[in-house]
C-alpha cells in the first residue's frame, strides 16, 4: 500500500518508466503498473494533483495500491483521503521523446520483461528548455554530472549537456547548439530601435573577432525581460541553429525561433558579480 500518489508507471511505447506529467500530455501512451505481479493498465487522473489511477484496481497486495483504495465492487463508496504528492523529479529529457508506433498491445510476458528492465531506471520526465535551465541553476555544480539529460536522443547529463562558450576555440562552426544548450556571458545595451545582447566571447570571421548578438526591437520585444538588463552583464542560454554572420559582417546573429519551448534564447542575471 502506498501513502503517496502513484506518479510513475511503465510505458509500452517508450519502453521505459514515465512520469505522470508526461502521460498526461500524451494520452495515447499506454501505461501499466510497474509491479510485475500486477501490471494492470493505469491512466493519468487529476483530482487535486495528477496521478496514475487503475480503473480496475490493482491486484490484491500490489504495493502500488493506494492506501485510500475504495472497494472496487462499490465505486460509489470511494472515500478520497488526502494523498501525498511525491517530490517532482528532475527533468531528464528536453522535449517530448519520439514515440515509437506500437500498434499491438503488449503480452503479459512482454510487460514482465519491461518491468524488470525498467526497474532501476528513472522515469522519463520531459520538460521545456526554460524548465531545464531553471533546474540547471538549482543543481549544485558538483552534482550536475549525476543527473541525466537527453537532448535529441543524446544521453547527456546536466554537466555535459551544457557548453560554456567562454573557453571554446573561436571557430563558430564548433558550436553544437542543436544537441547541447550553449551558455555564456553577454552585455545588454540599448540603441535607437533595438536592444542588443552581445556575447563577451568572440568568434572569428575573416580575421576579425565578432560577438554573438541578439537584436530585440524595442517596440516589439520578443524577449520580455531584456529591457531590465540594459547596462548589465547577463548569462544567456541558447539552443537552436548556429548564429549566422549578419549582412554588415559585424556579428553572428541569433534568430529567435517561433516556438521557444524547446529552443531559443533565455536570459538570466549574471552569476559572476
Ligand atoms: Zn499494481
Amino acid at each position: 500500500m502506498r501513502k503517496e500518489l502513484m506518479v510513475e508507471a511503465l510505458c509500452w511505447e517508450t519502453q521505459s518508466k514515465i512520469h505522470v506529467s508526461y502521460a498526461e500530455k500524451d494520452r495515447r501512451l499506454s501505461c501499466f503498473c510497474p509491479d510485475e505481479h500486477c501490471l494492470v493498465r493505469v491512466y493519468p487522473k487529476t483530482i487535486k494533483n495528477t496521478f496514475f489511477y487503475a480503473e480496475e484496481g490493482h491486484v490484491t497486495g500490489c504495493p502500488n495500491e493506494a492506501e485510500s483504495h475504495s472497494d472496487p465492487l462499490q465505486p460509489g463508496e470511494a472515500k478520497p483521503k488526502p494523498s501525498i504528492l511525491p517530490p517532482t523529479p528532475i527533468p531528464n529529457c528536453l522535449g517530448m521523446p519520439p514515440r515509437p508506433q506500437r500498434r499491438i498491445p503488449p503480452s503479459k510476458e512482454q510487460l514482465i520483461a519491461l518491468s524488470r528492465t525498467a526497474k532501476a531506471s528513472r522515469p522519463l520526465y520531459p520538460a521545456t528548455m526554460s524548465k531545464i535551465v531553471d533546474t540547471w541553476f538549482k543543481i549544485p555544480e558538483t552534482e550536475r554530472e549525476a543527473h541525466s539529460l537527453t537532448i535529441n536522443d543524446h544521453q547527456w547529463n546536466y554537466k555535459s549537456a551544457f557548453t560554456y562558450i567562454r573557453y571554446l576555440q573561436n571557430d563558430i562552426n564548433i558550436l553544437d547548439c542543436e544537441n547541447h544548450i550553449i551558455y555564456g556571458d553577454a552585455t545588454v545595451s540599448r540603441g535607437k530601435h533595438y536592444y542588443f545582447l552581445s556575447s563577451i566571447k568572440r568568434f572569428l570571421f575573416n580575421g576579425e573577432s565578432l560577438p554573438l548578438r541578439f537584436d530585440v526591437p524595442i517596440r516589439n520585444p520578443c524577449l520580455n525581460n531584456l529591457a531590465d538588463y540594459v547596462g548589465q552583464q547577463v548569462l544567456f542560454f541558447w539552443r537552436g541553429v548556429i548564429p549566422a554572420i549578419n549582412a554588415k559582417h559585424t556579428a553572428y546573429q541569433f534568430l529567435q525561433p517561433d516556438d521557444t519551448n524547446l529552443r531559443g534564447l533565455i536570459i538570466h542575471p549574471s552569476q559572476s558579480k
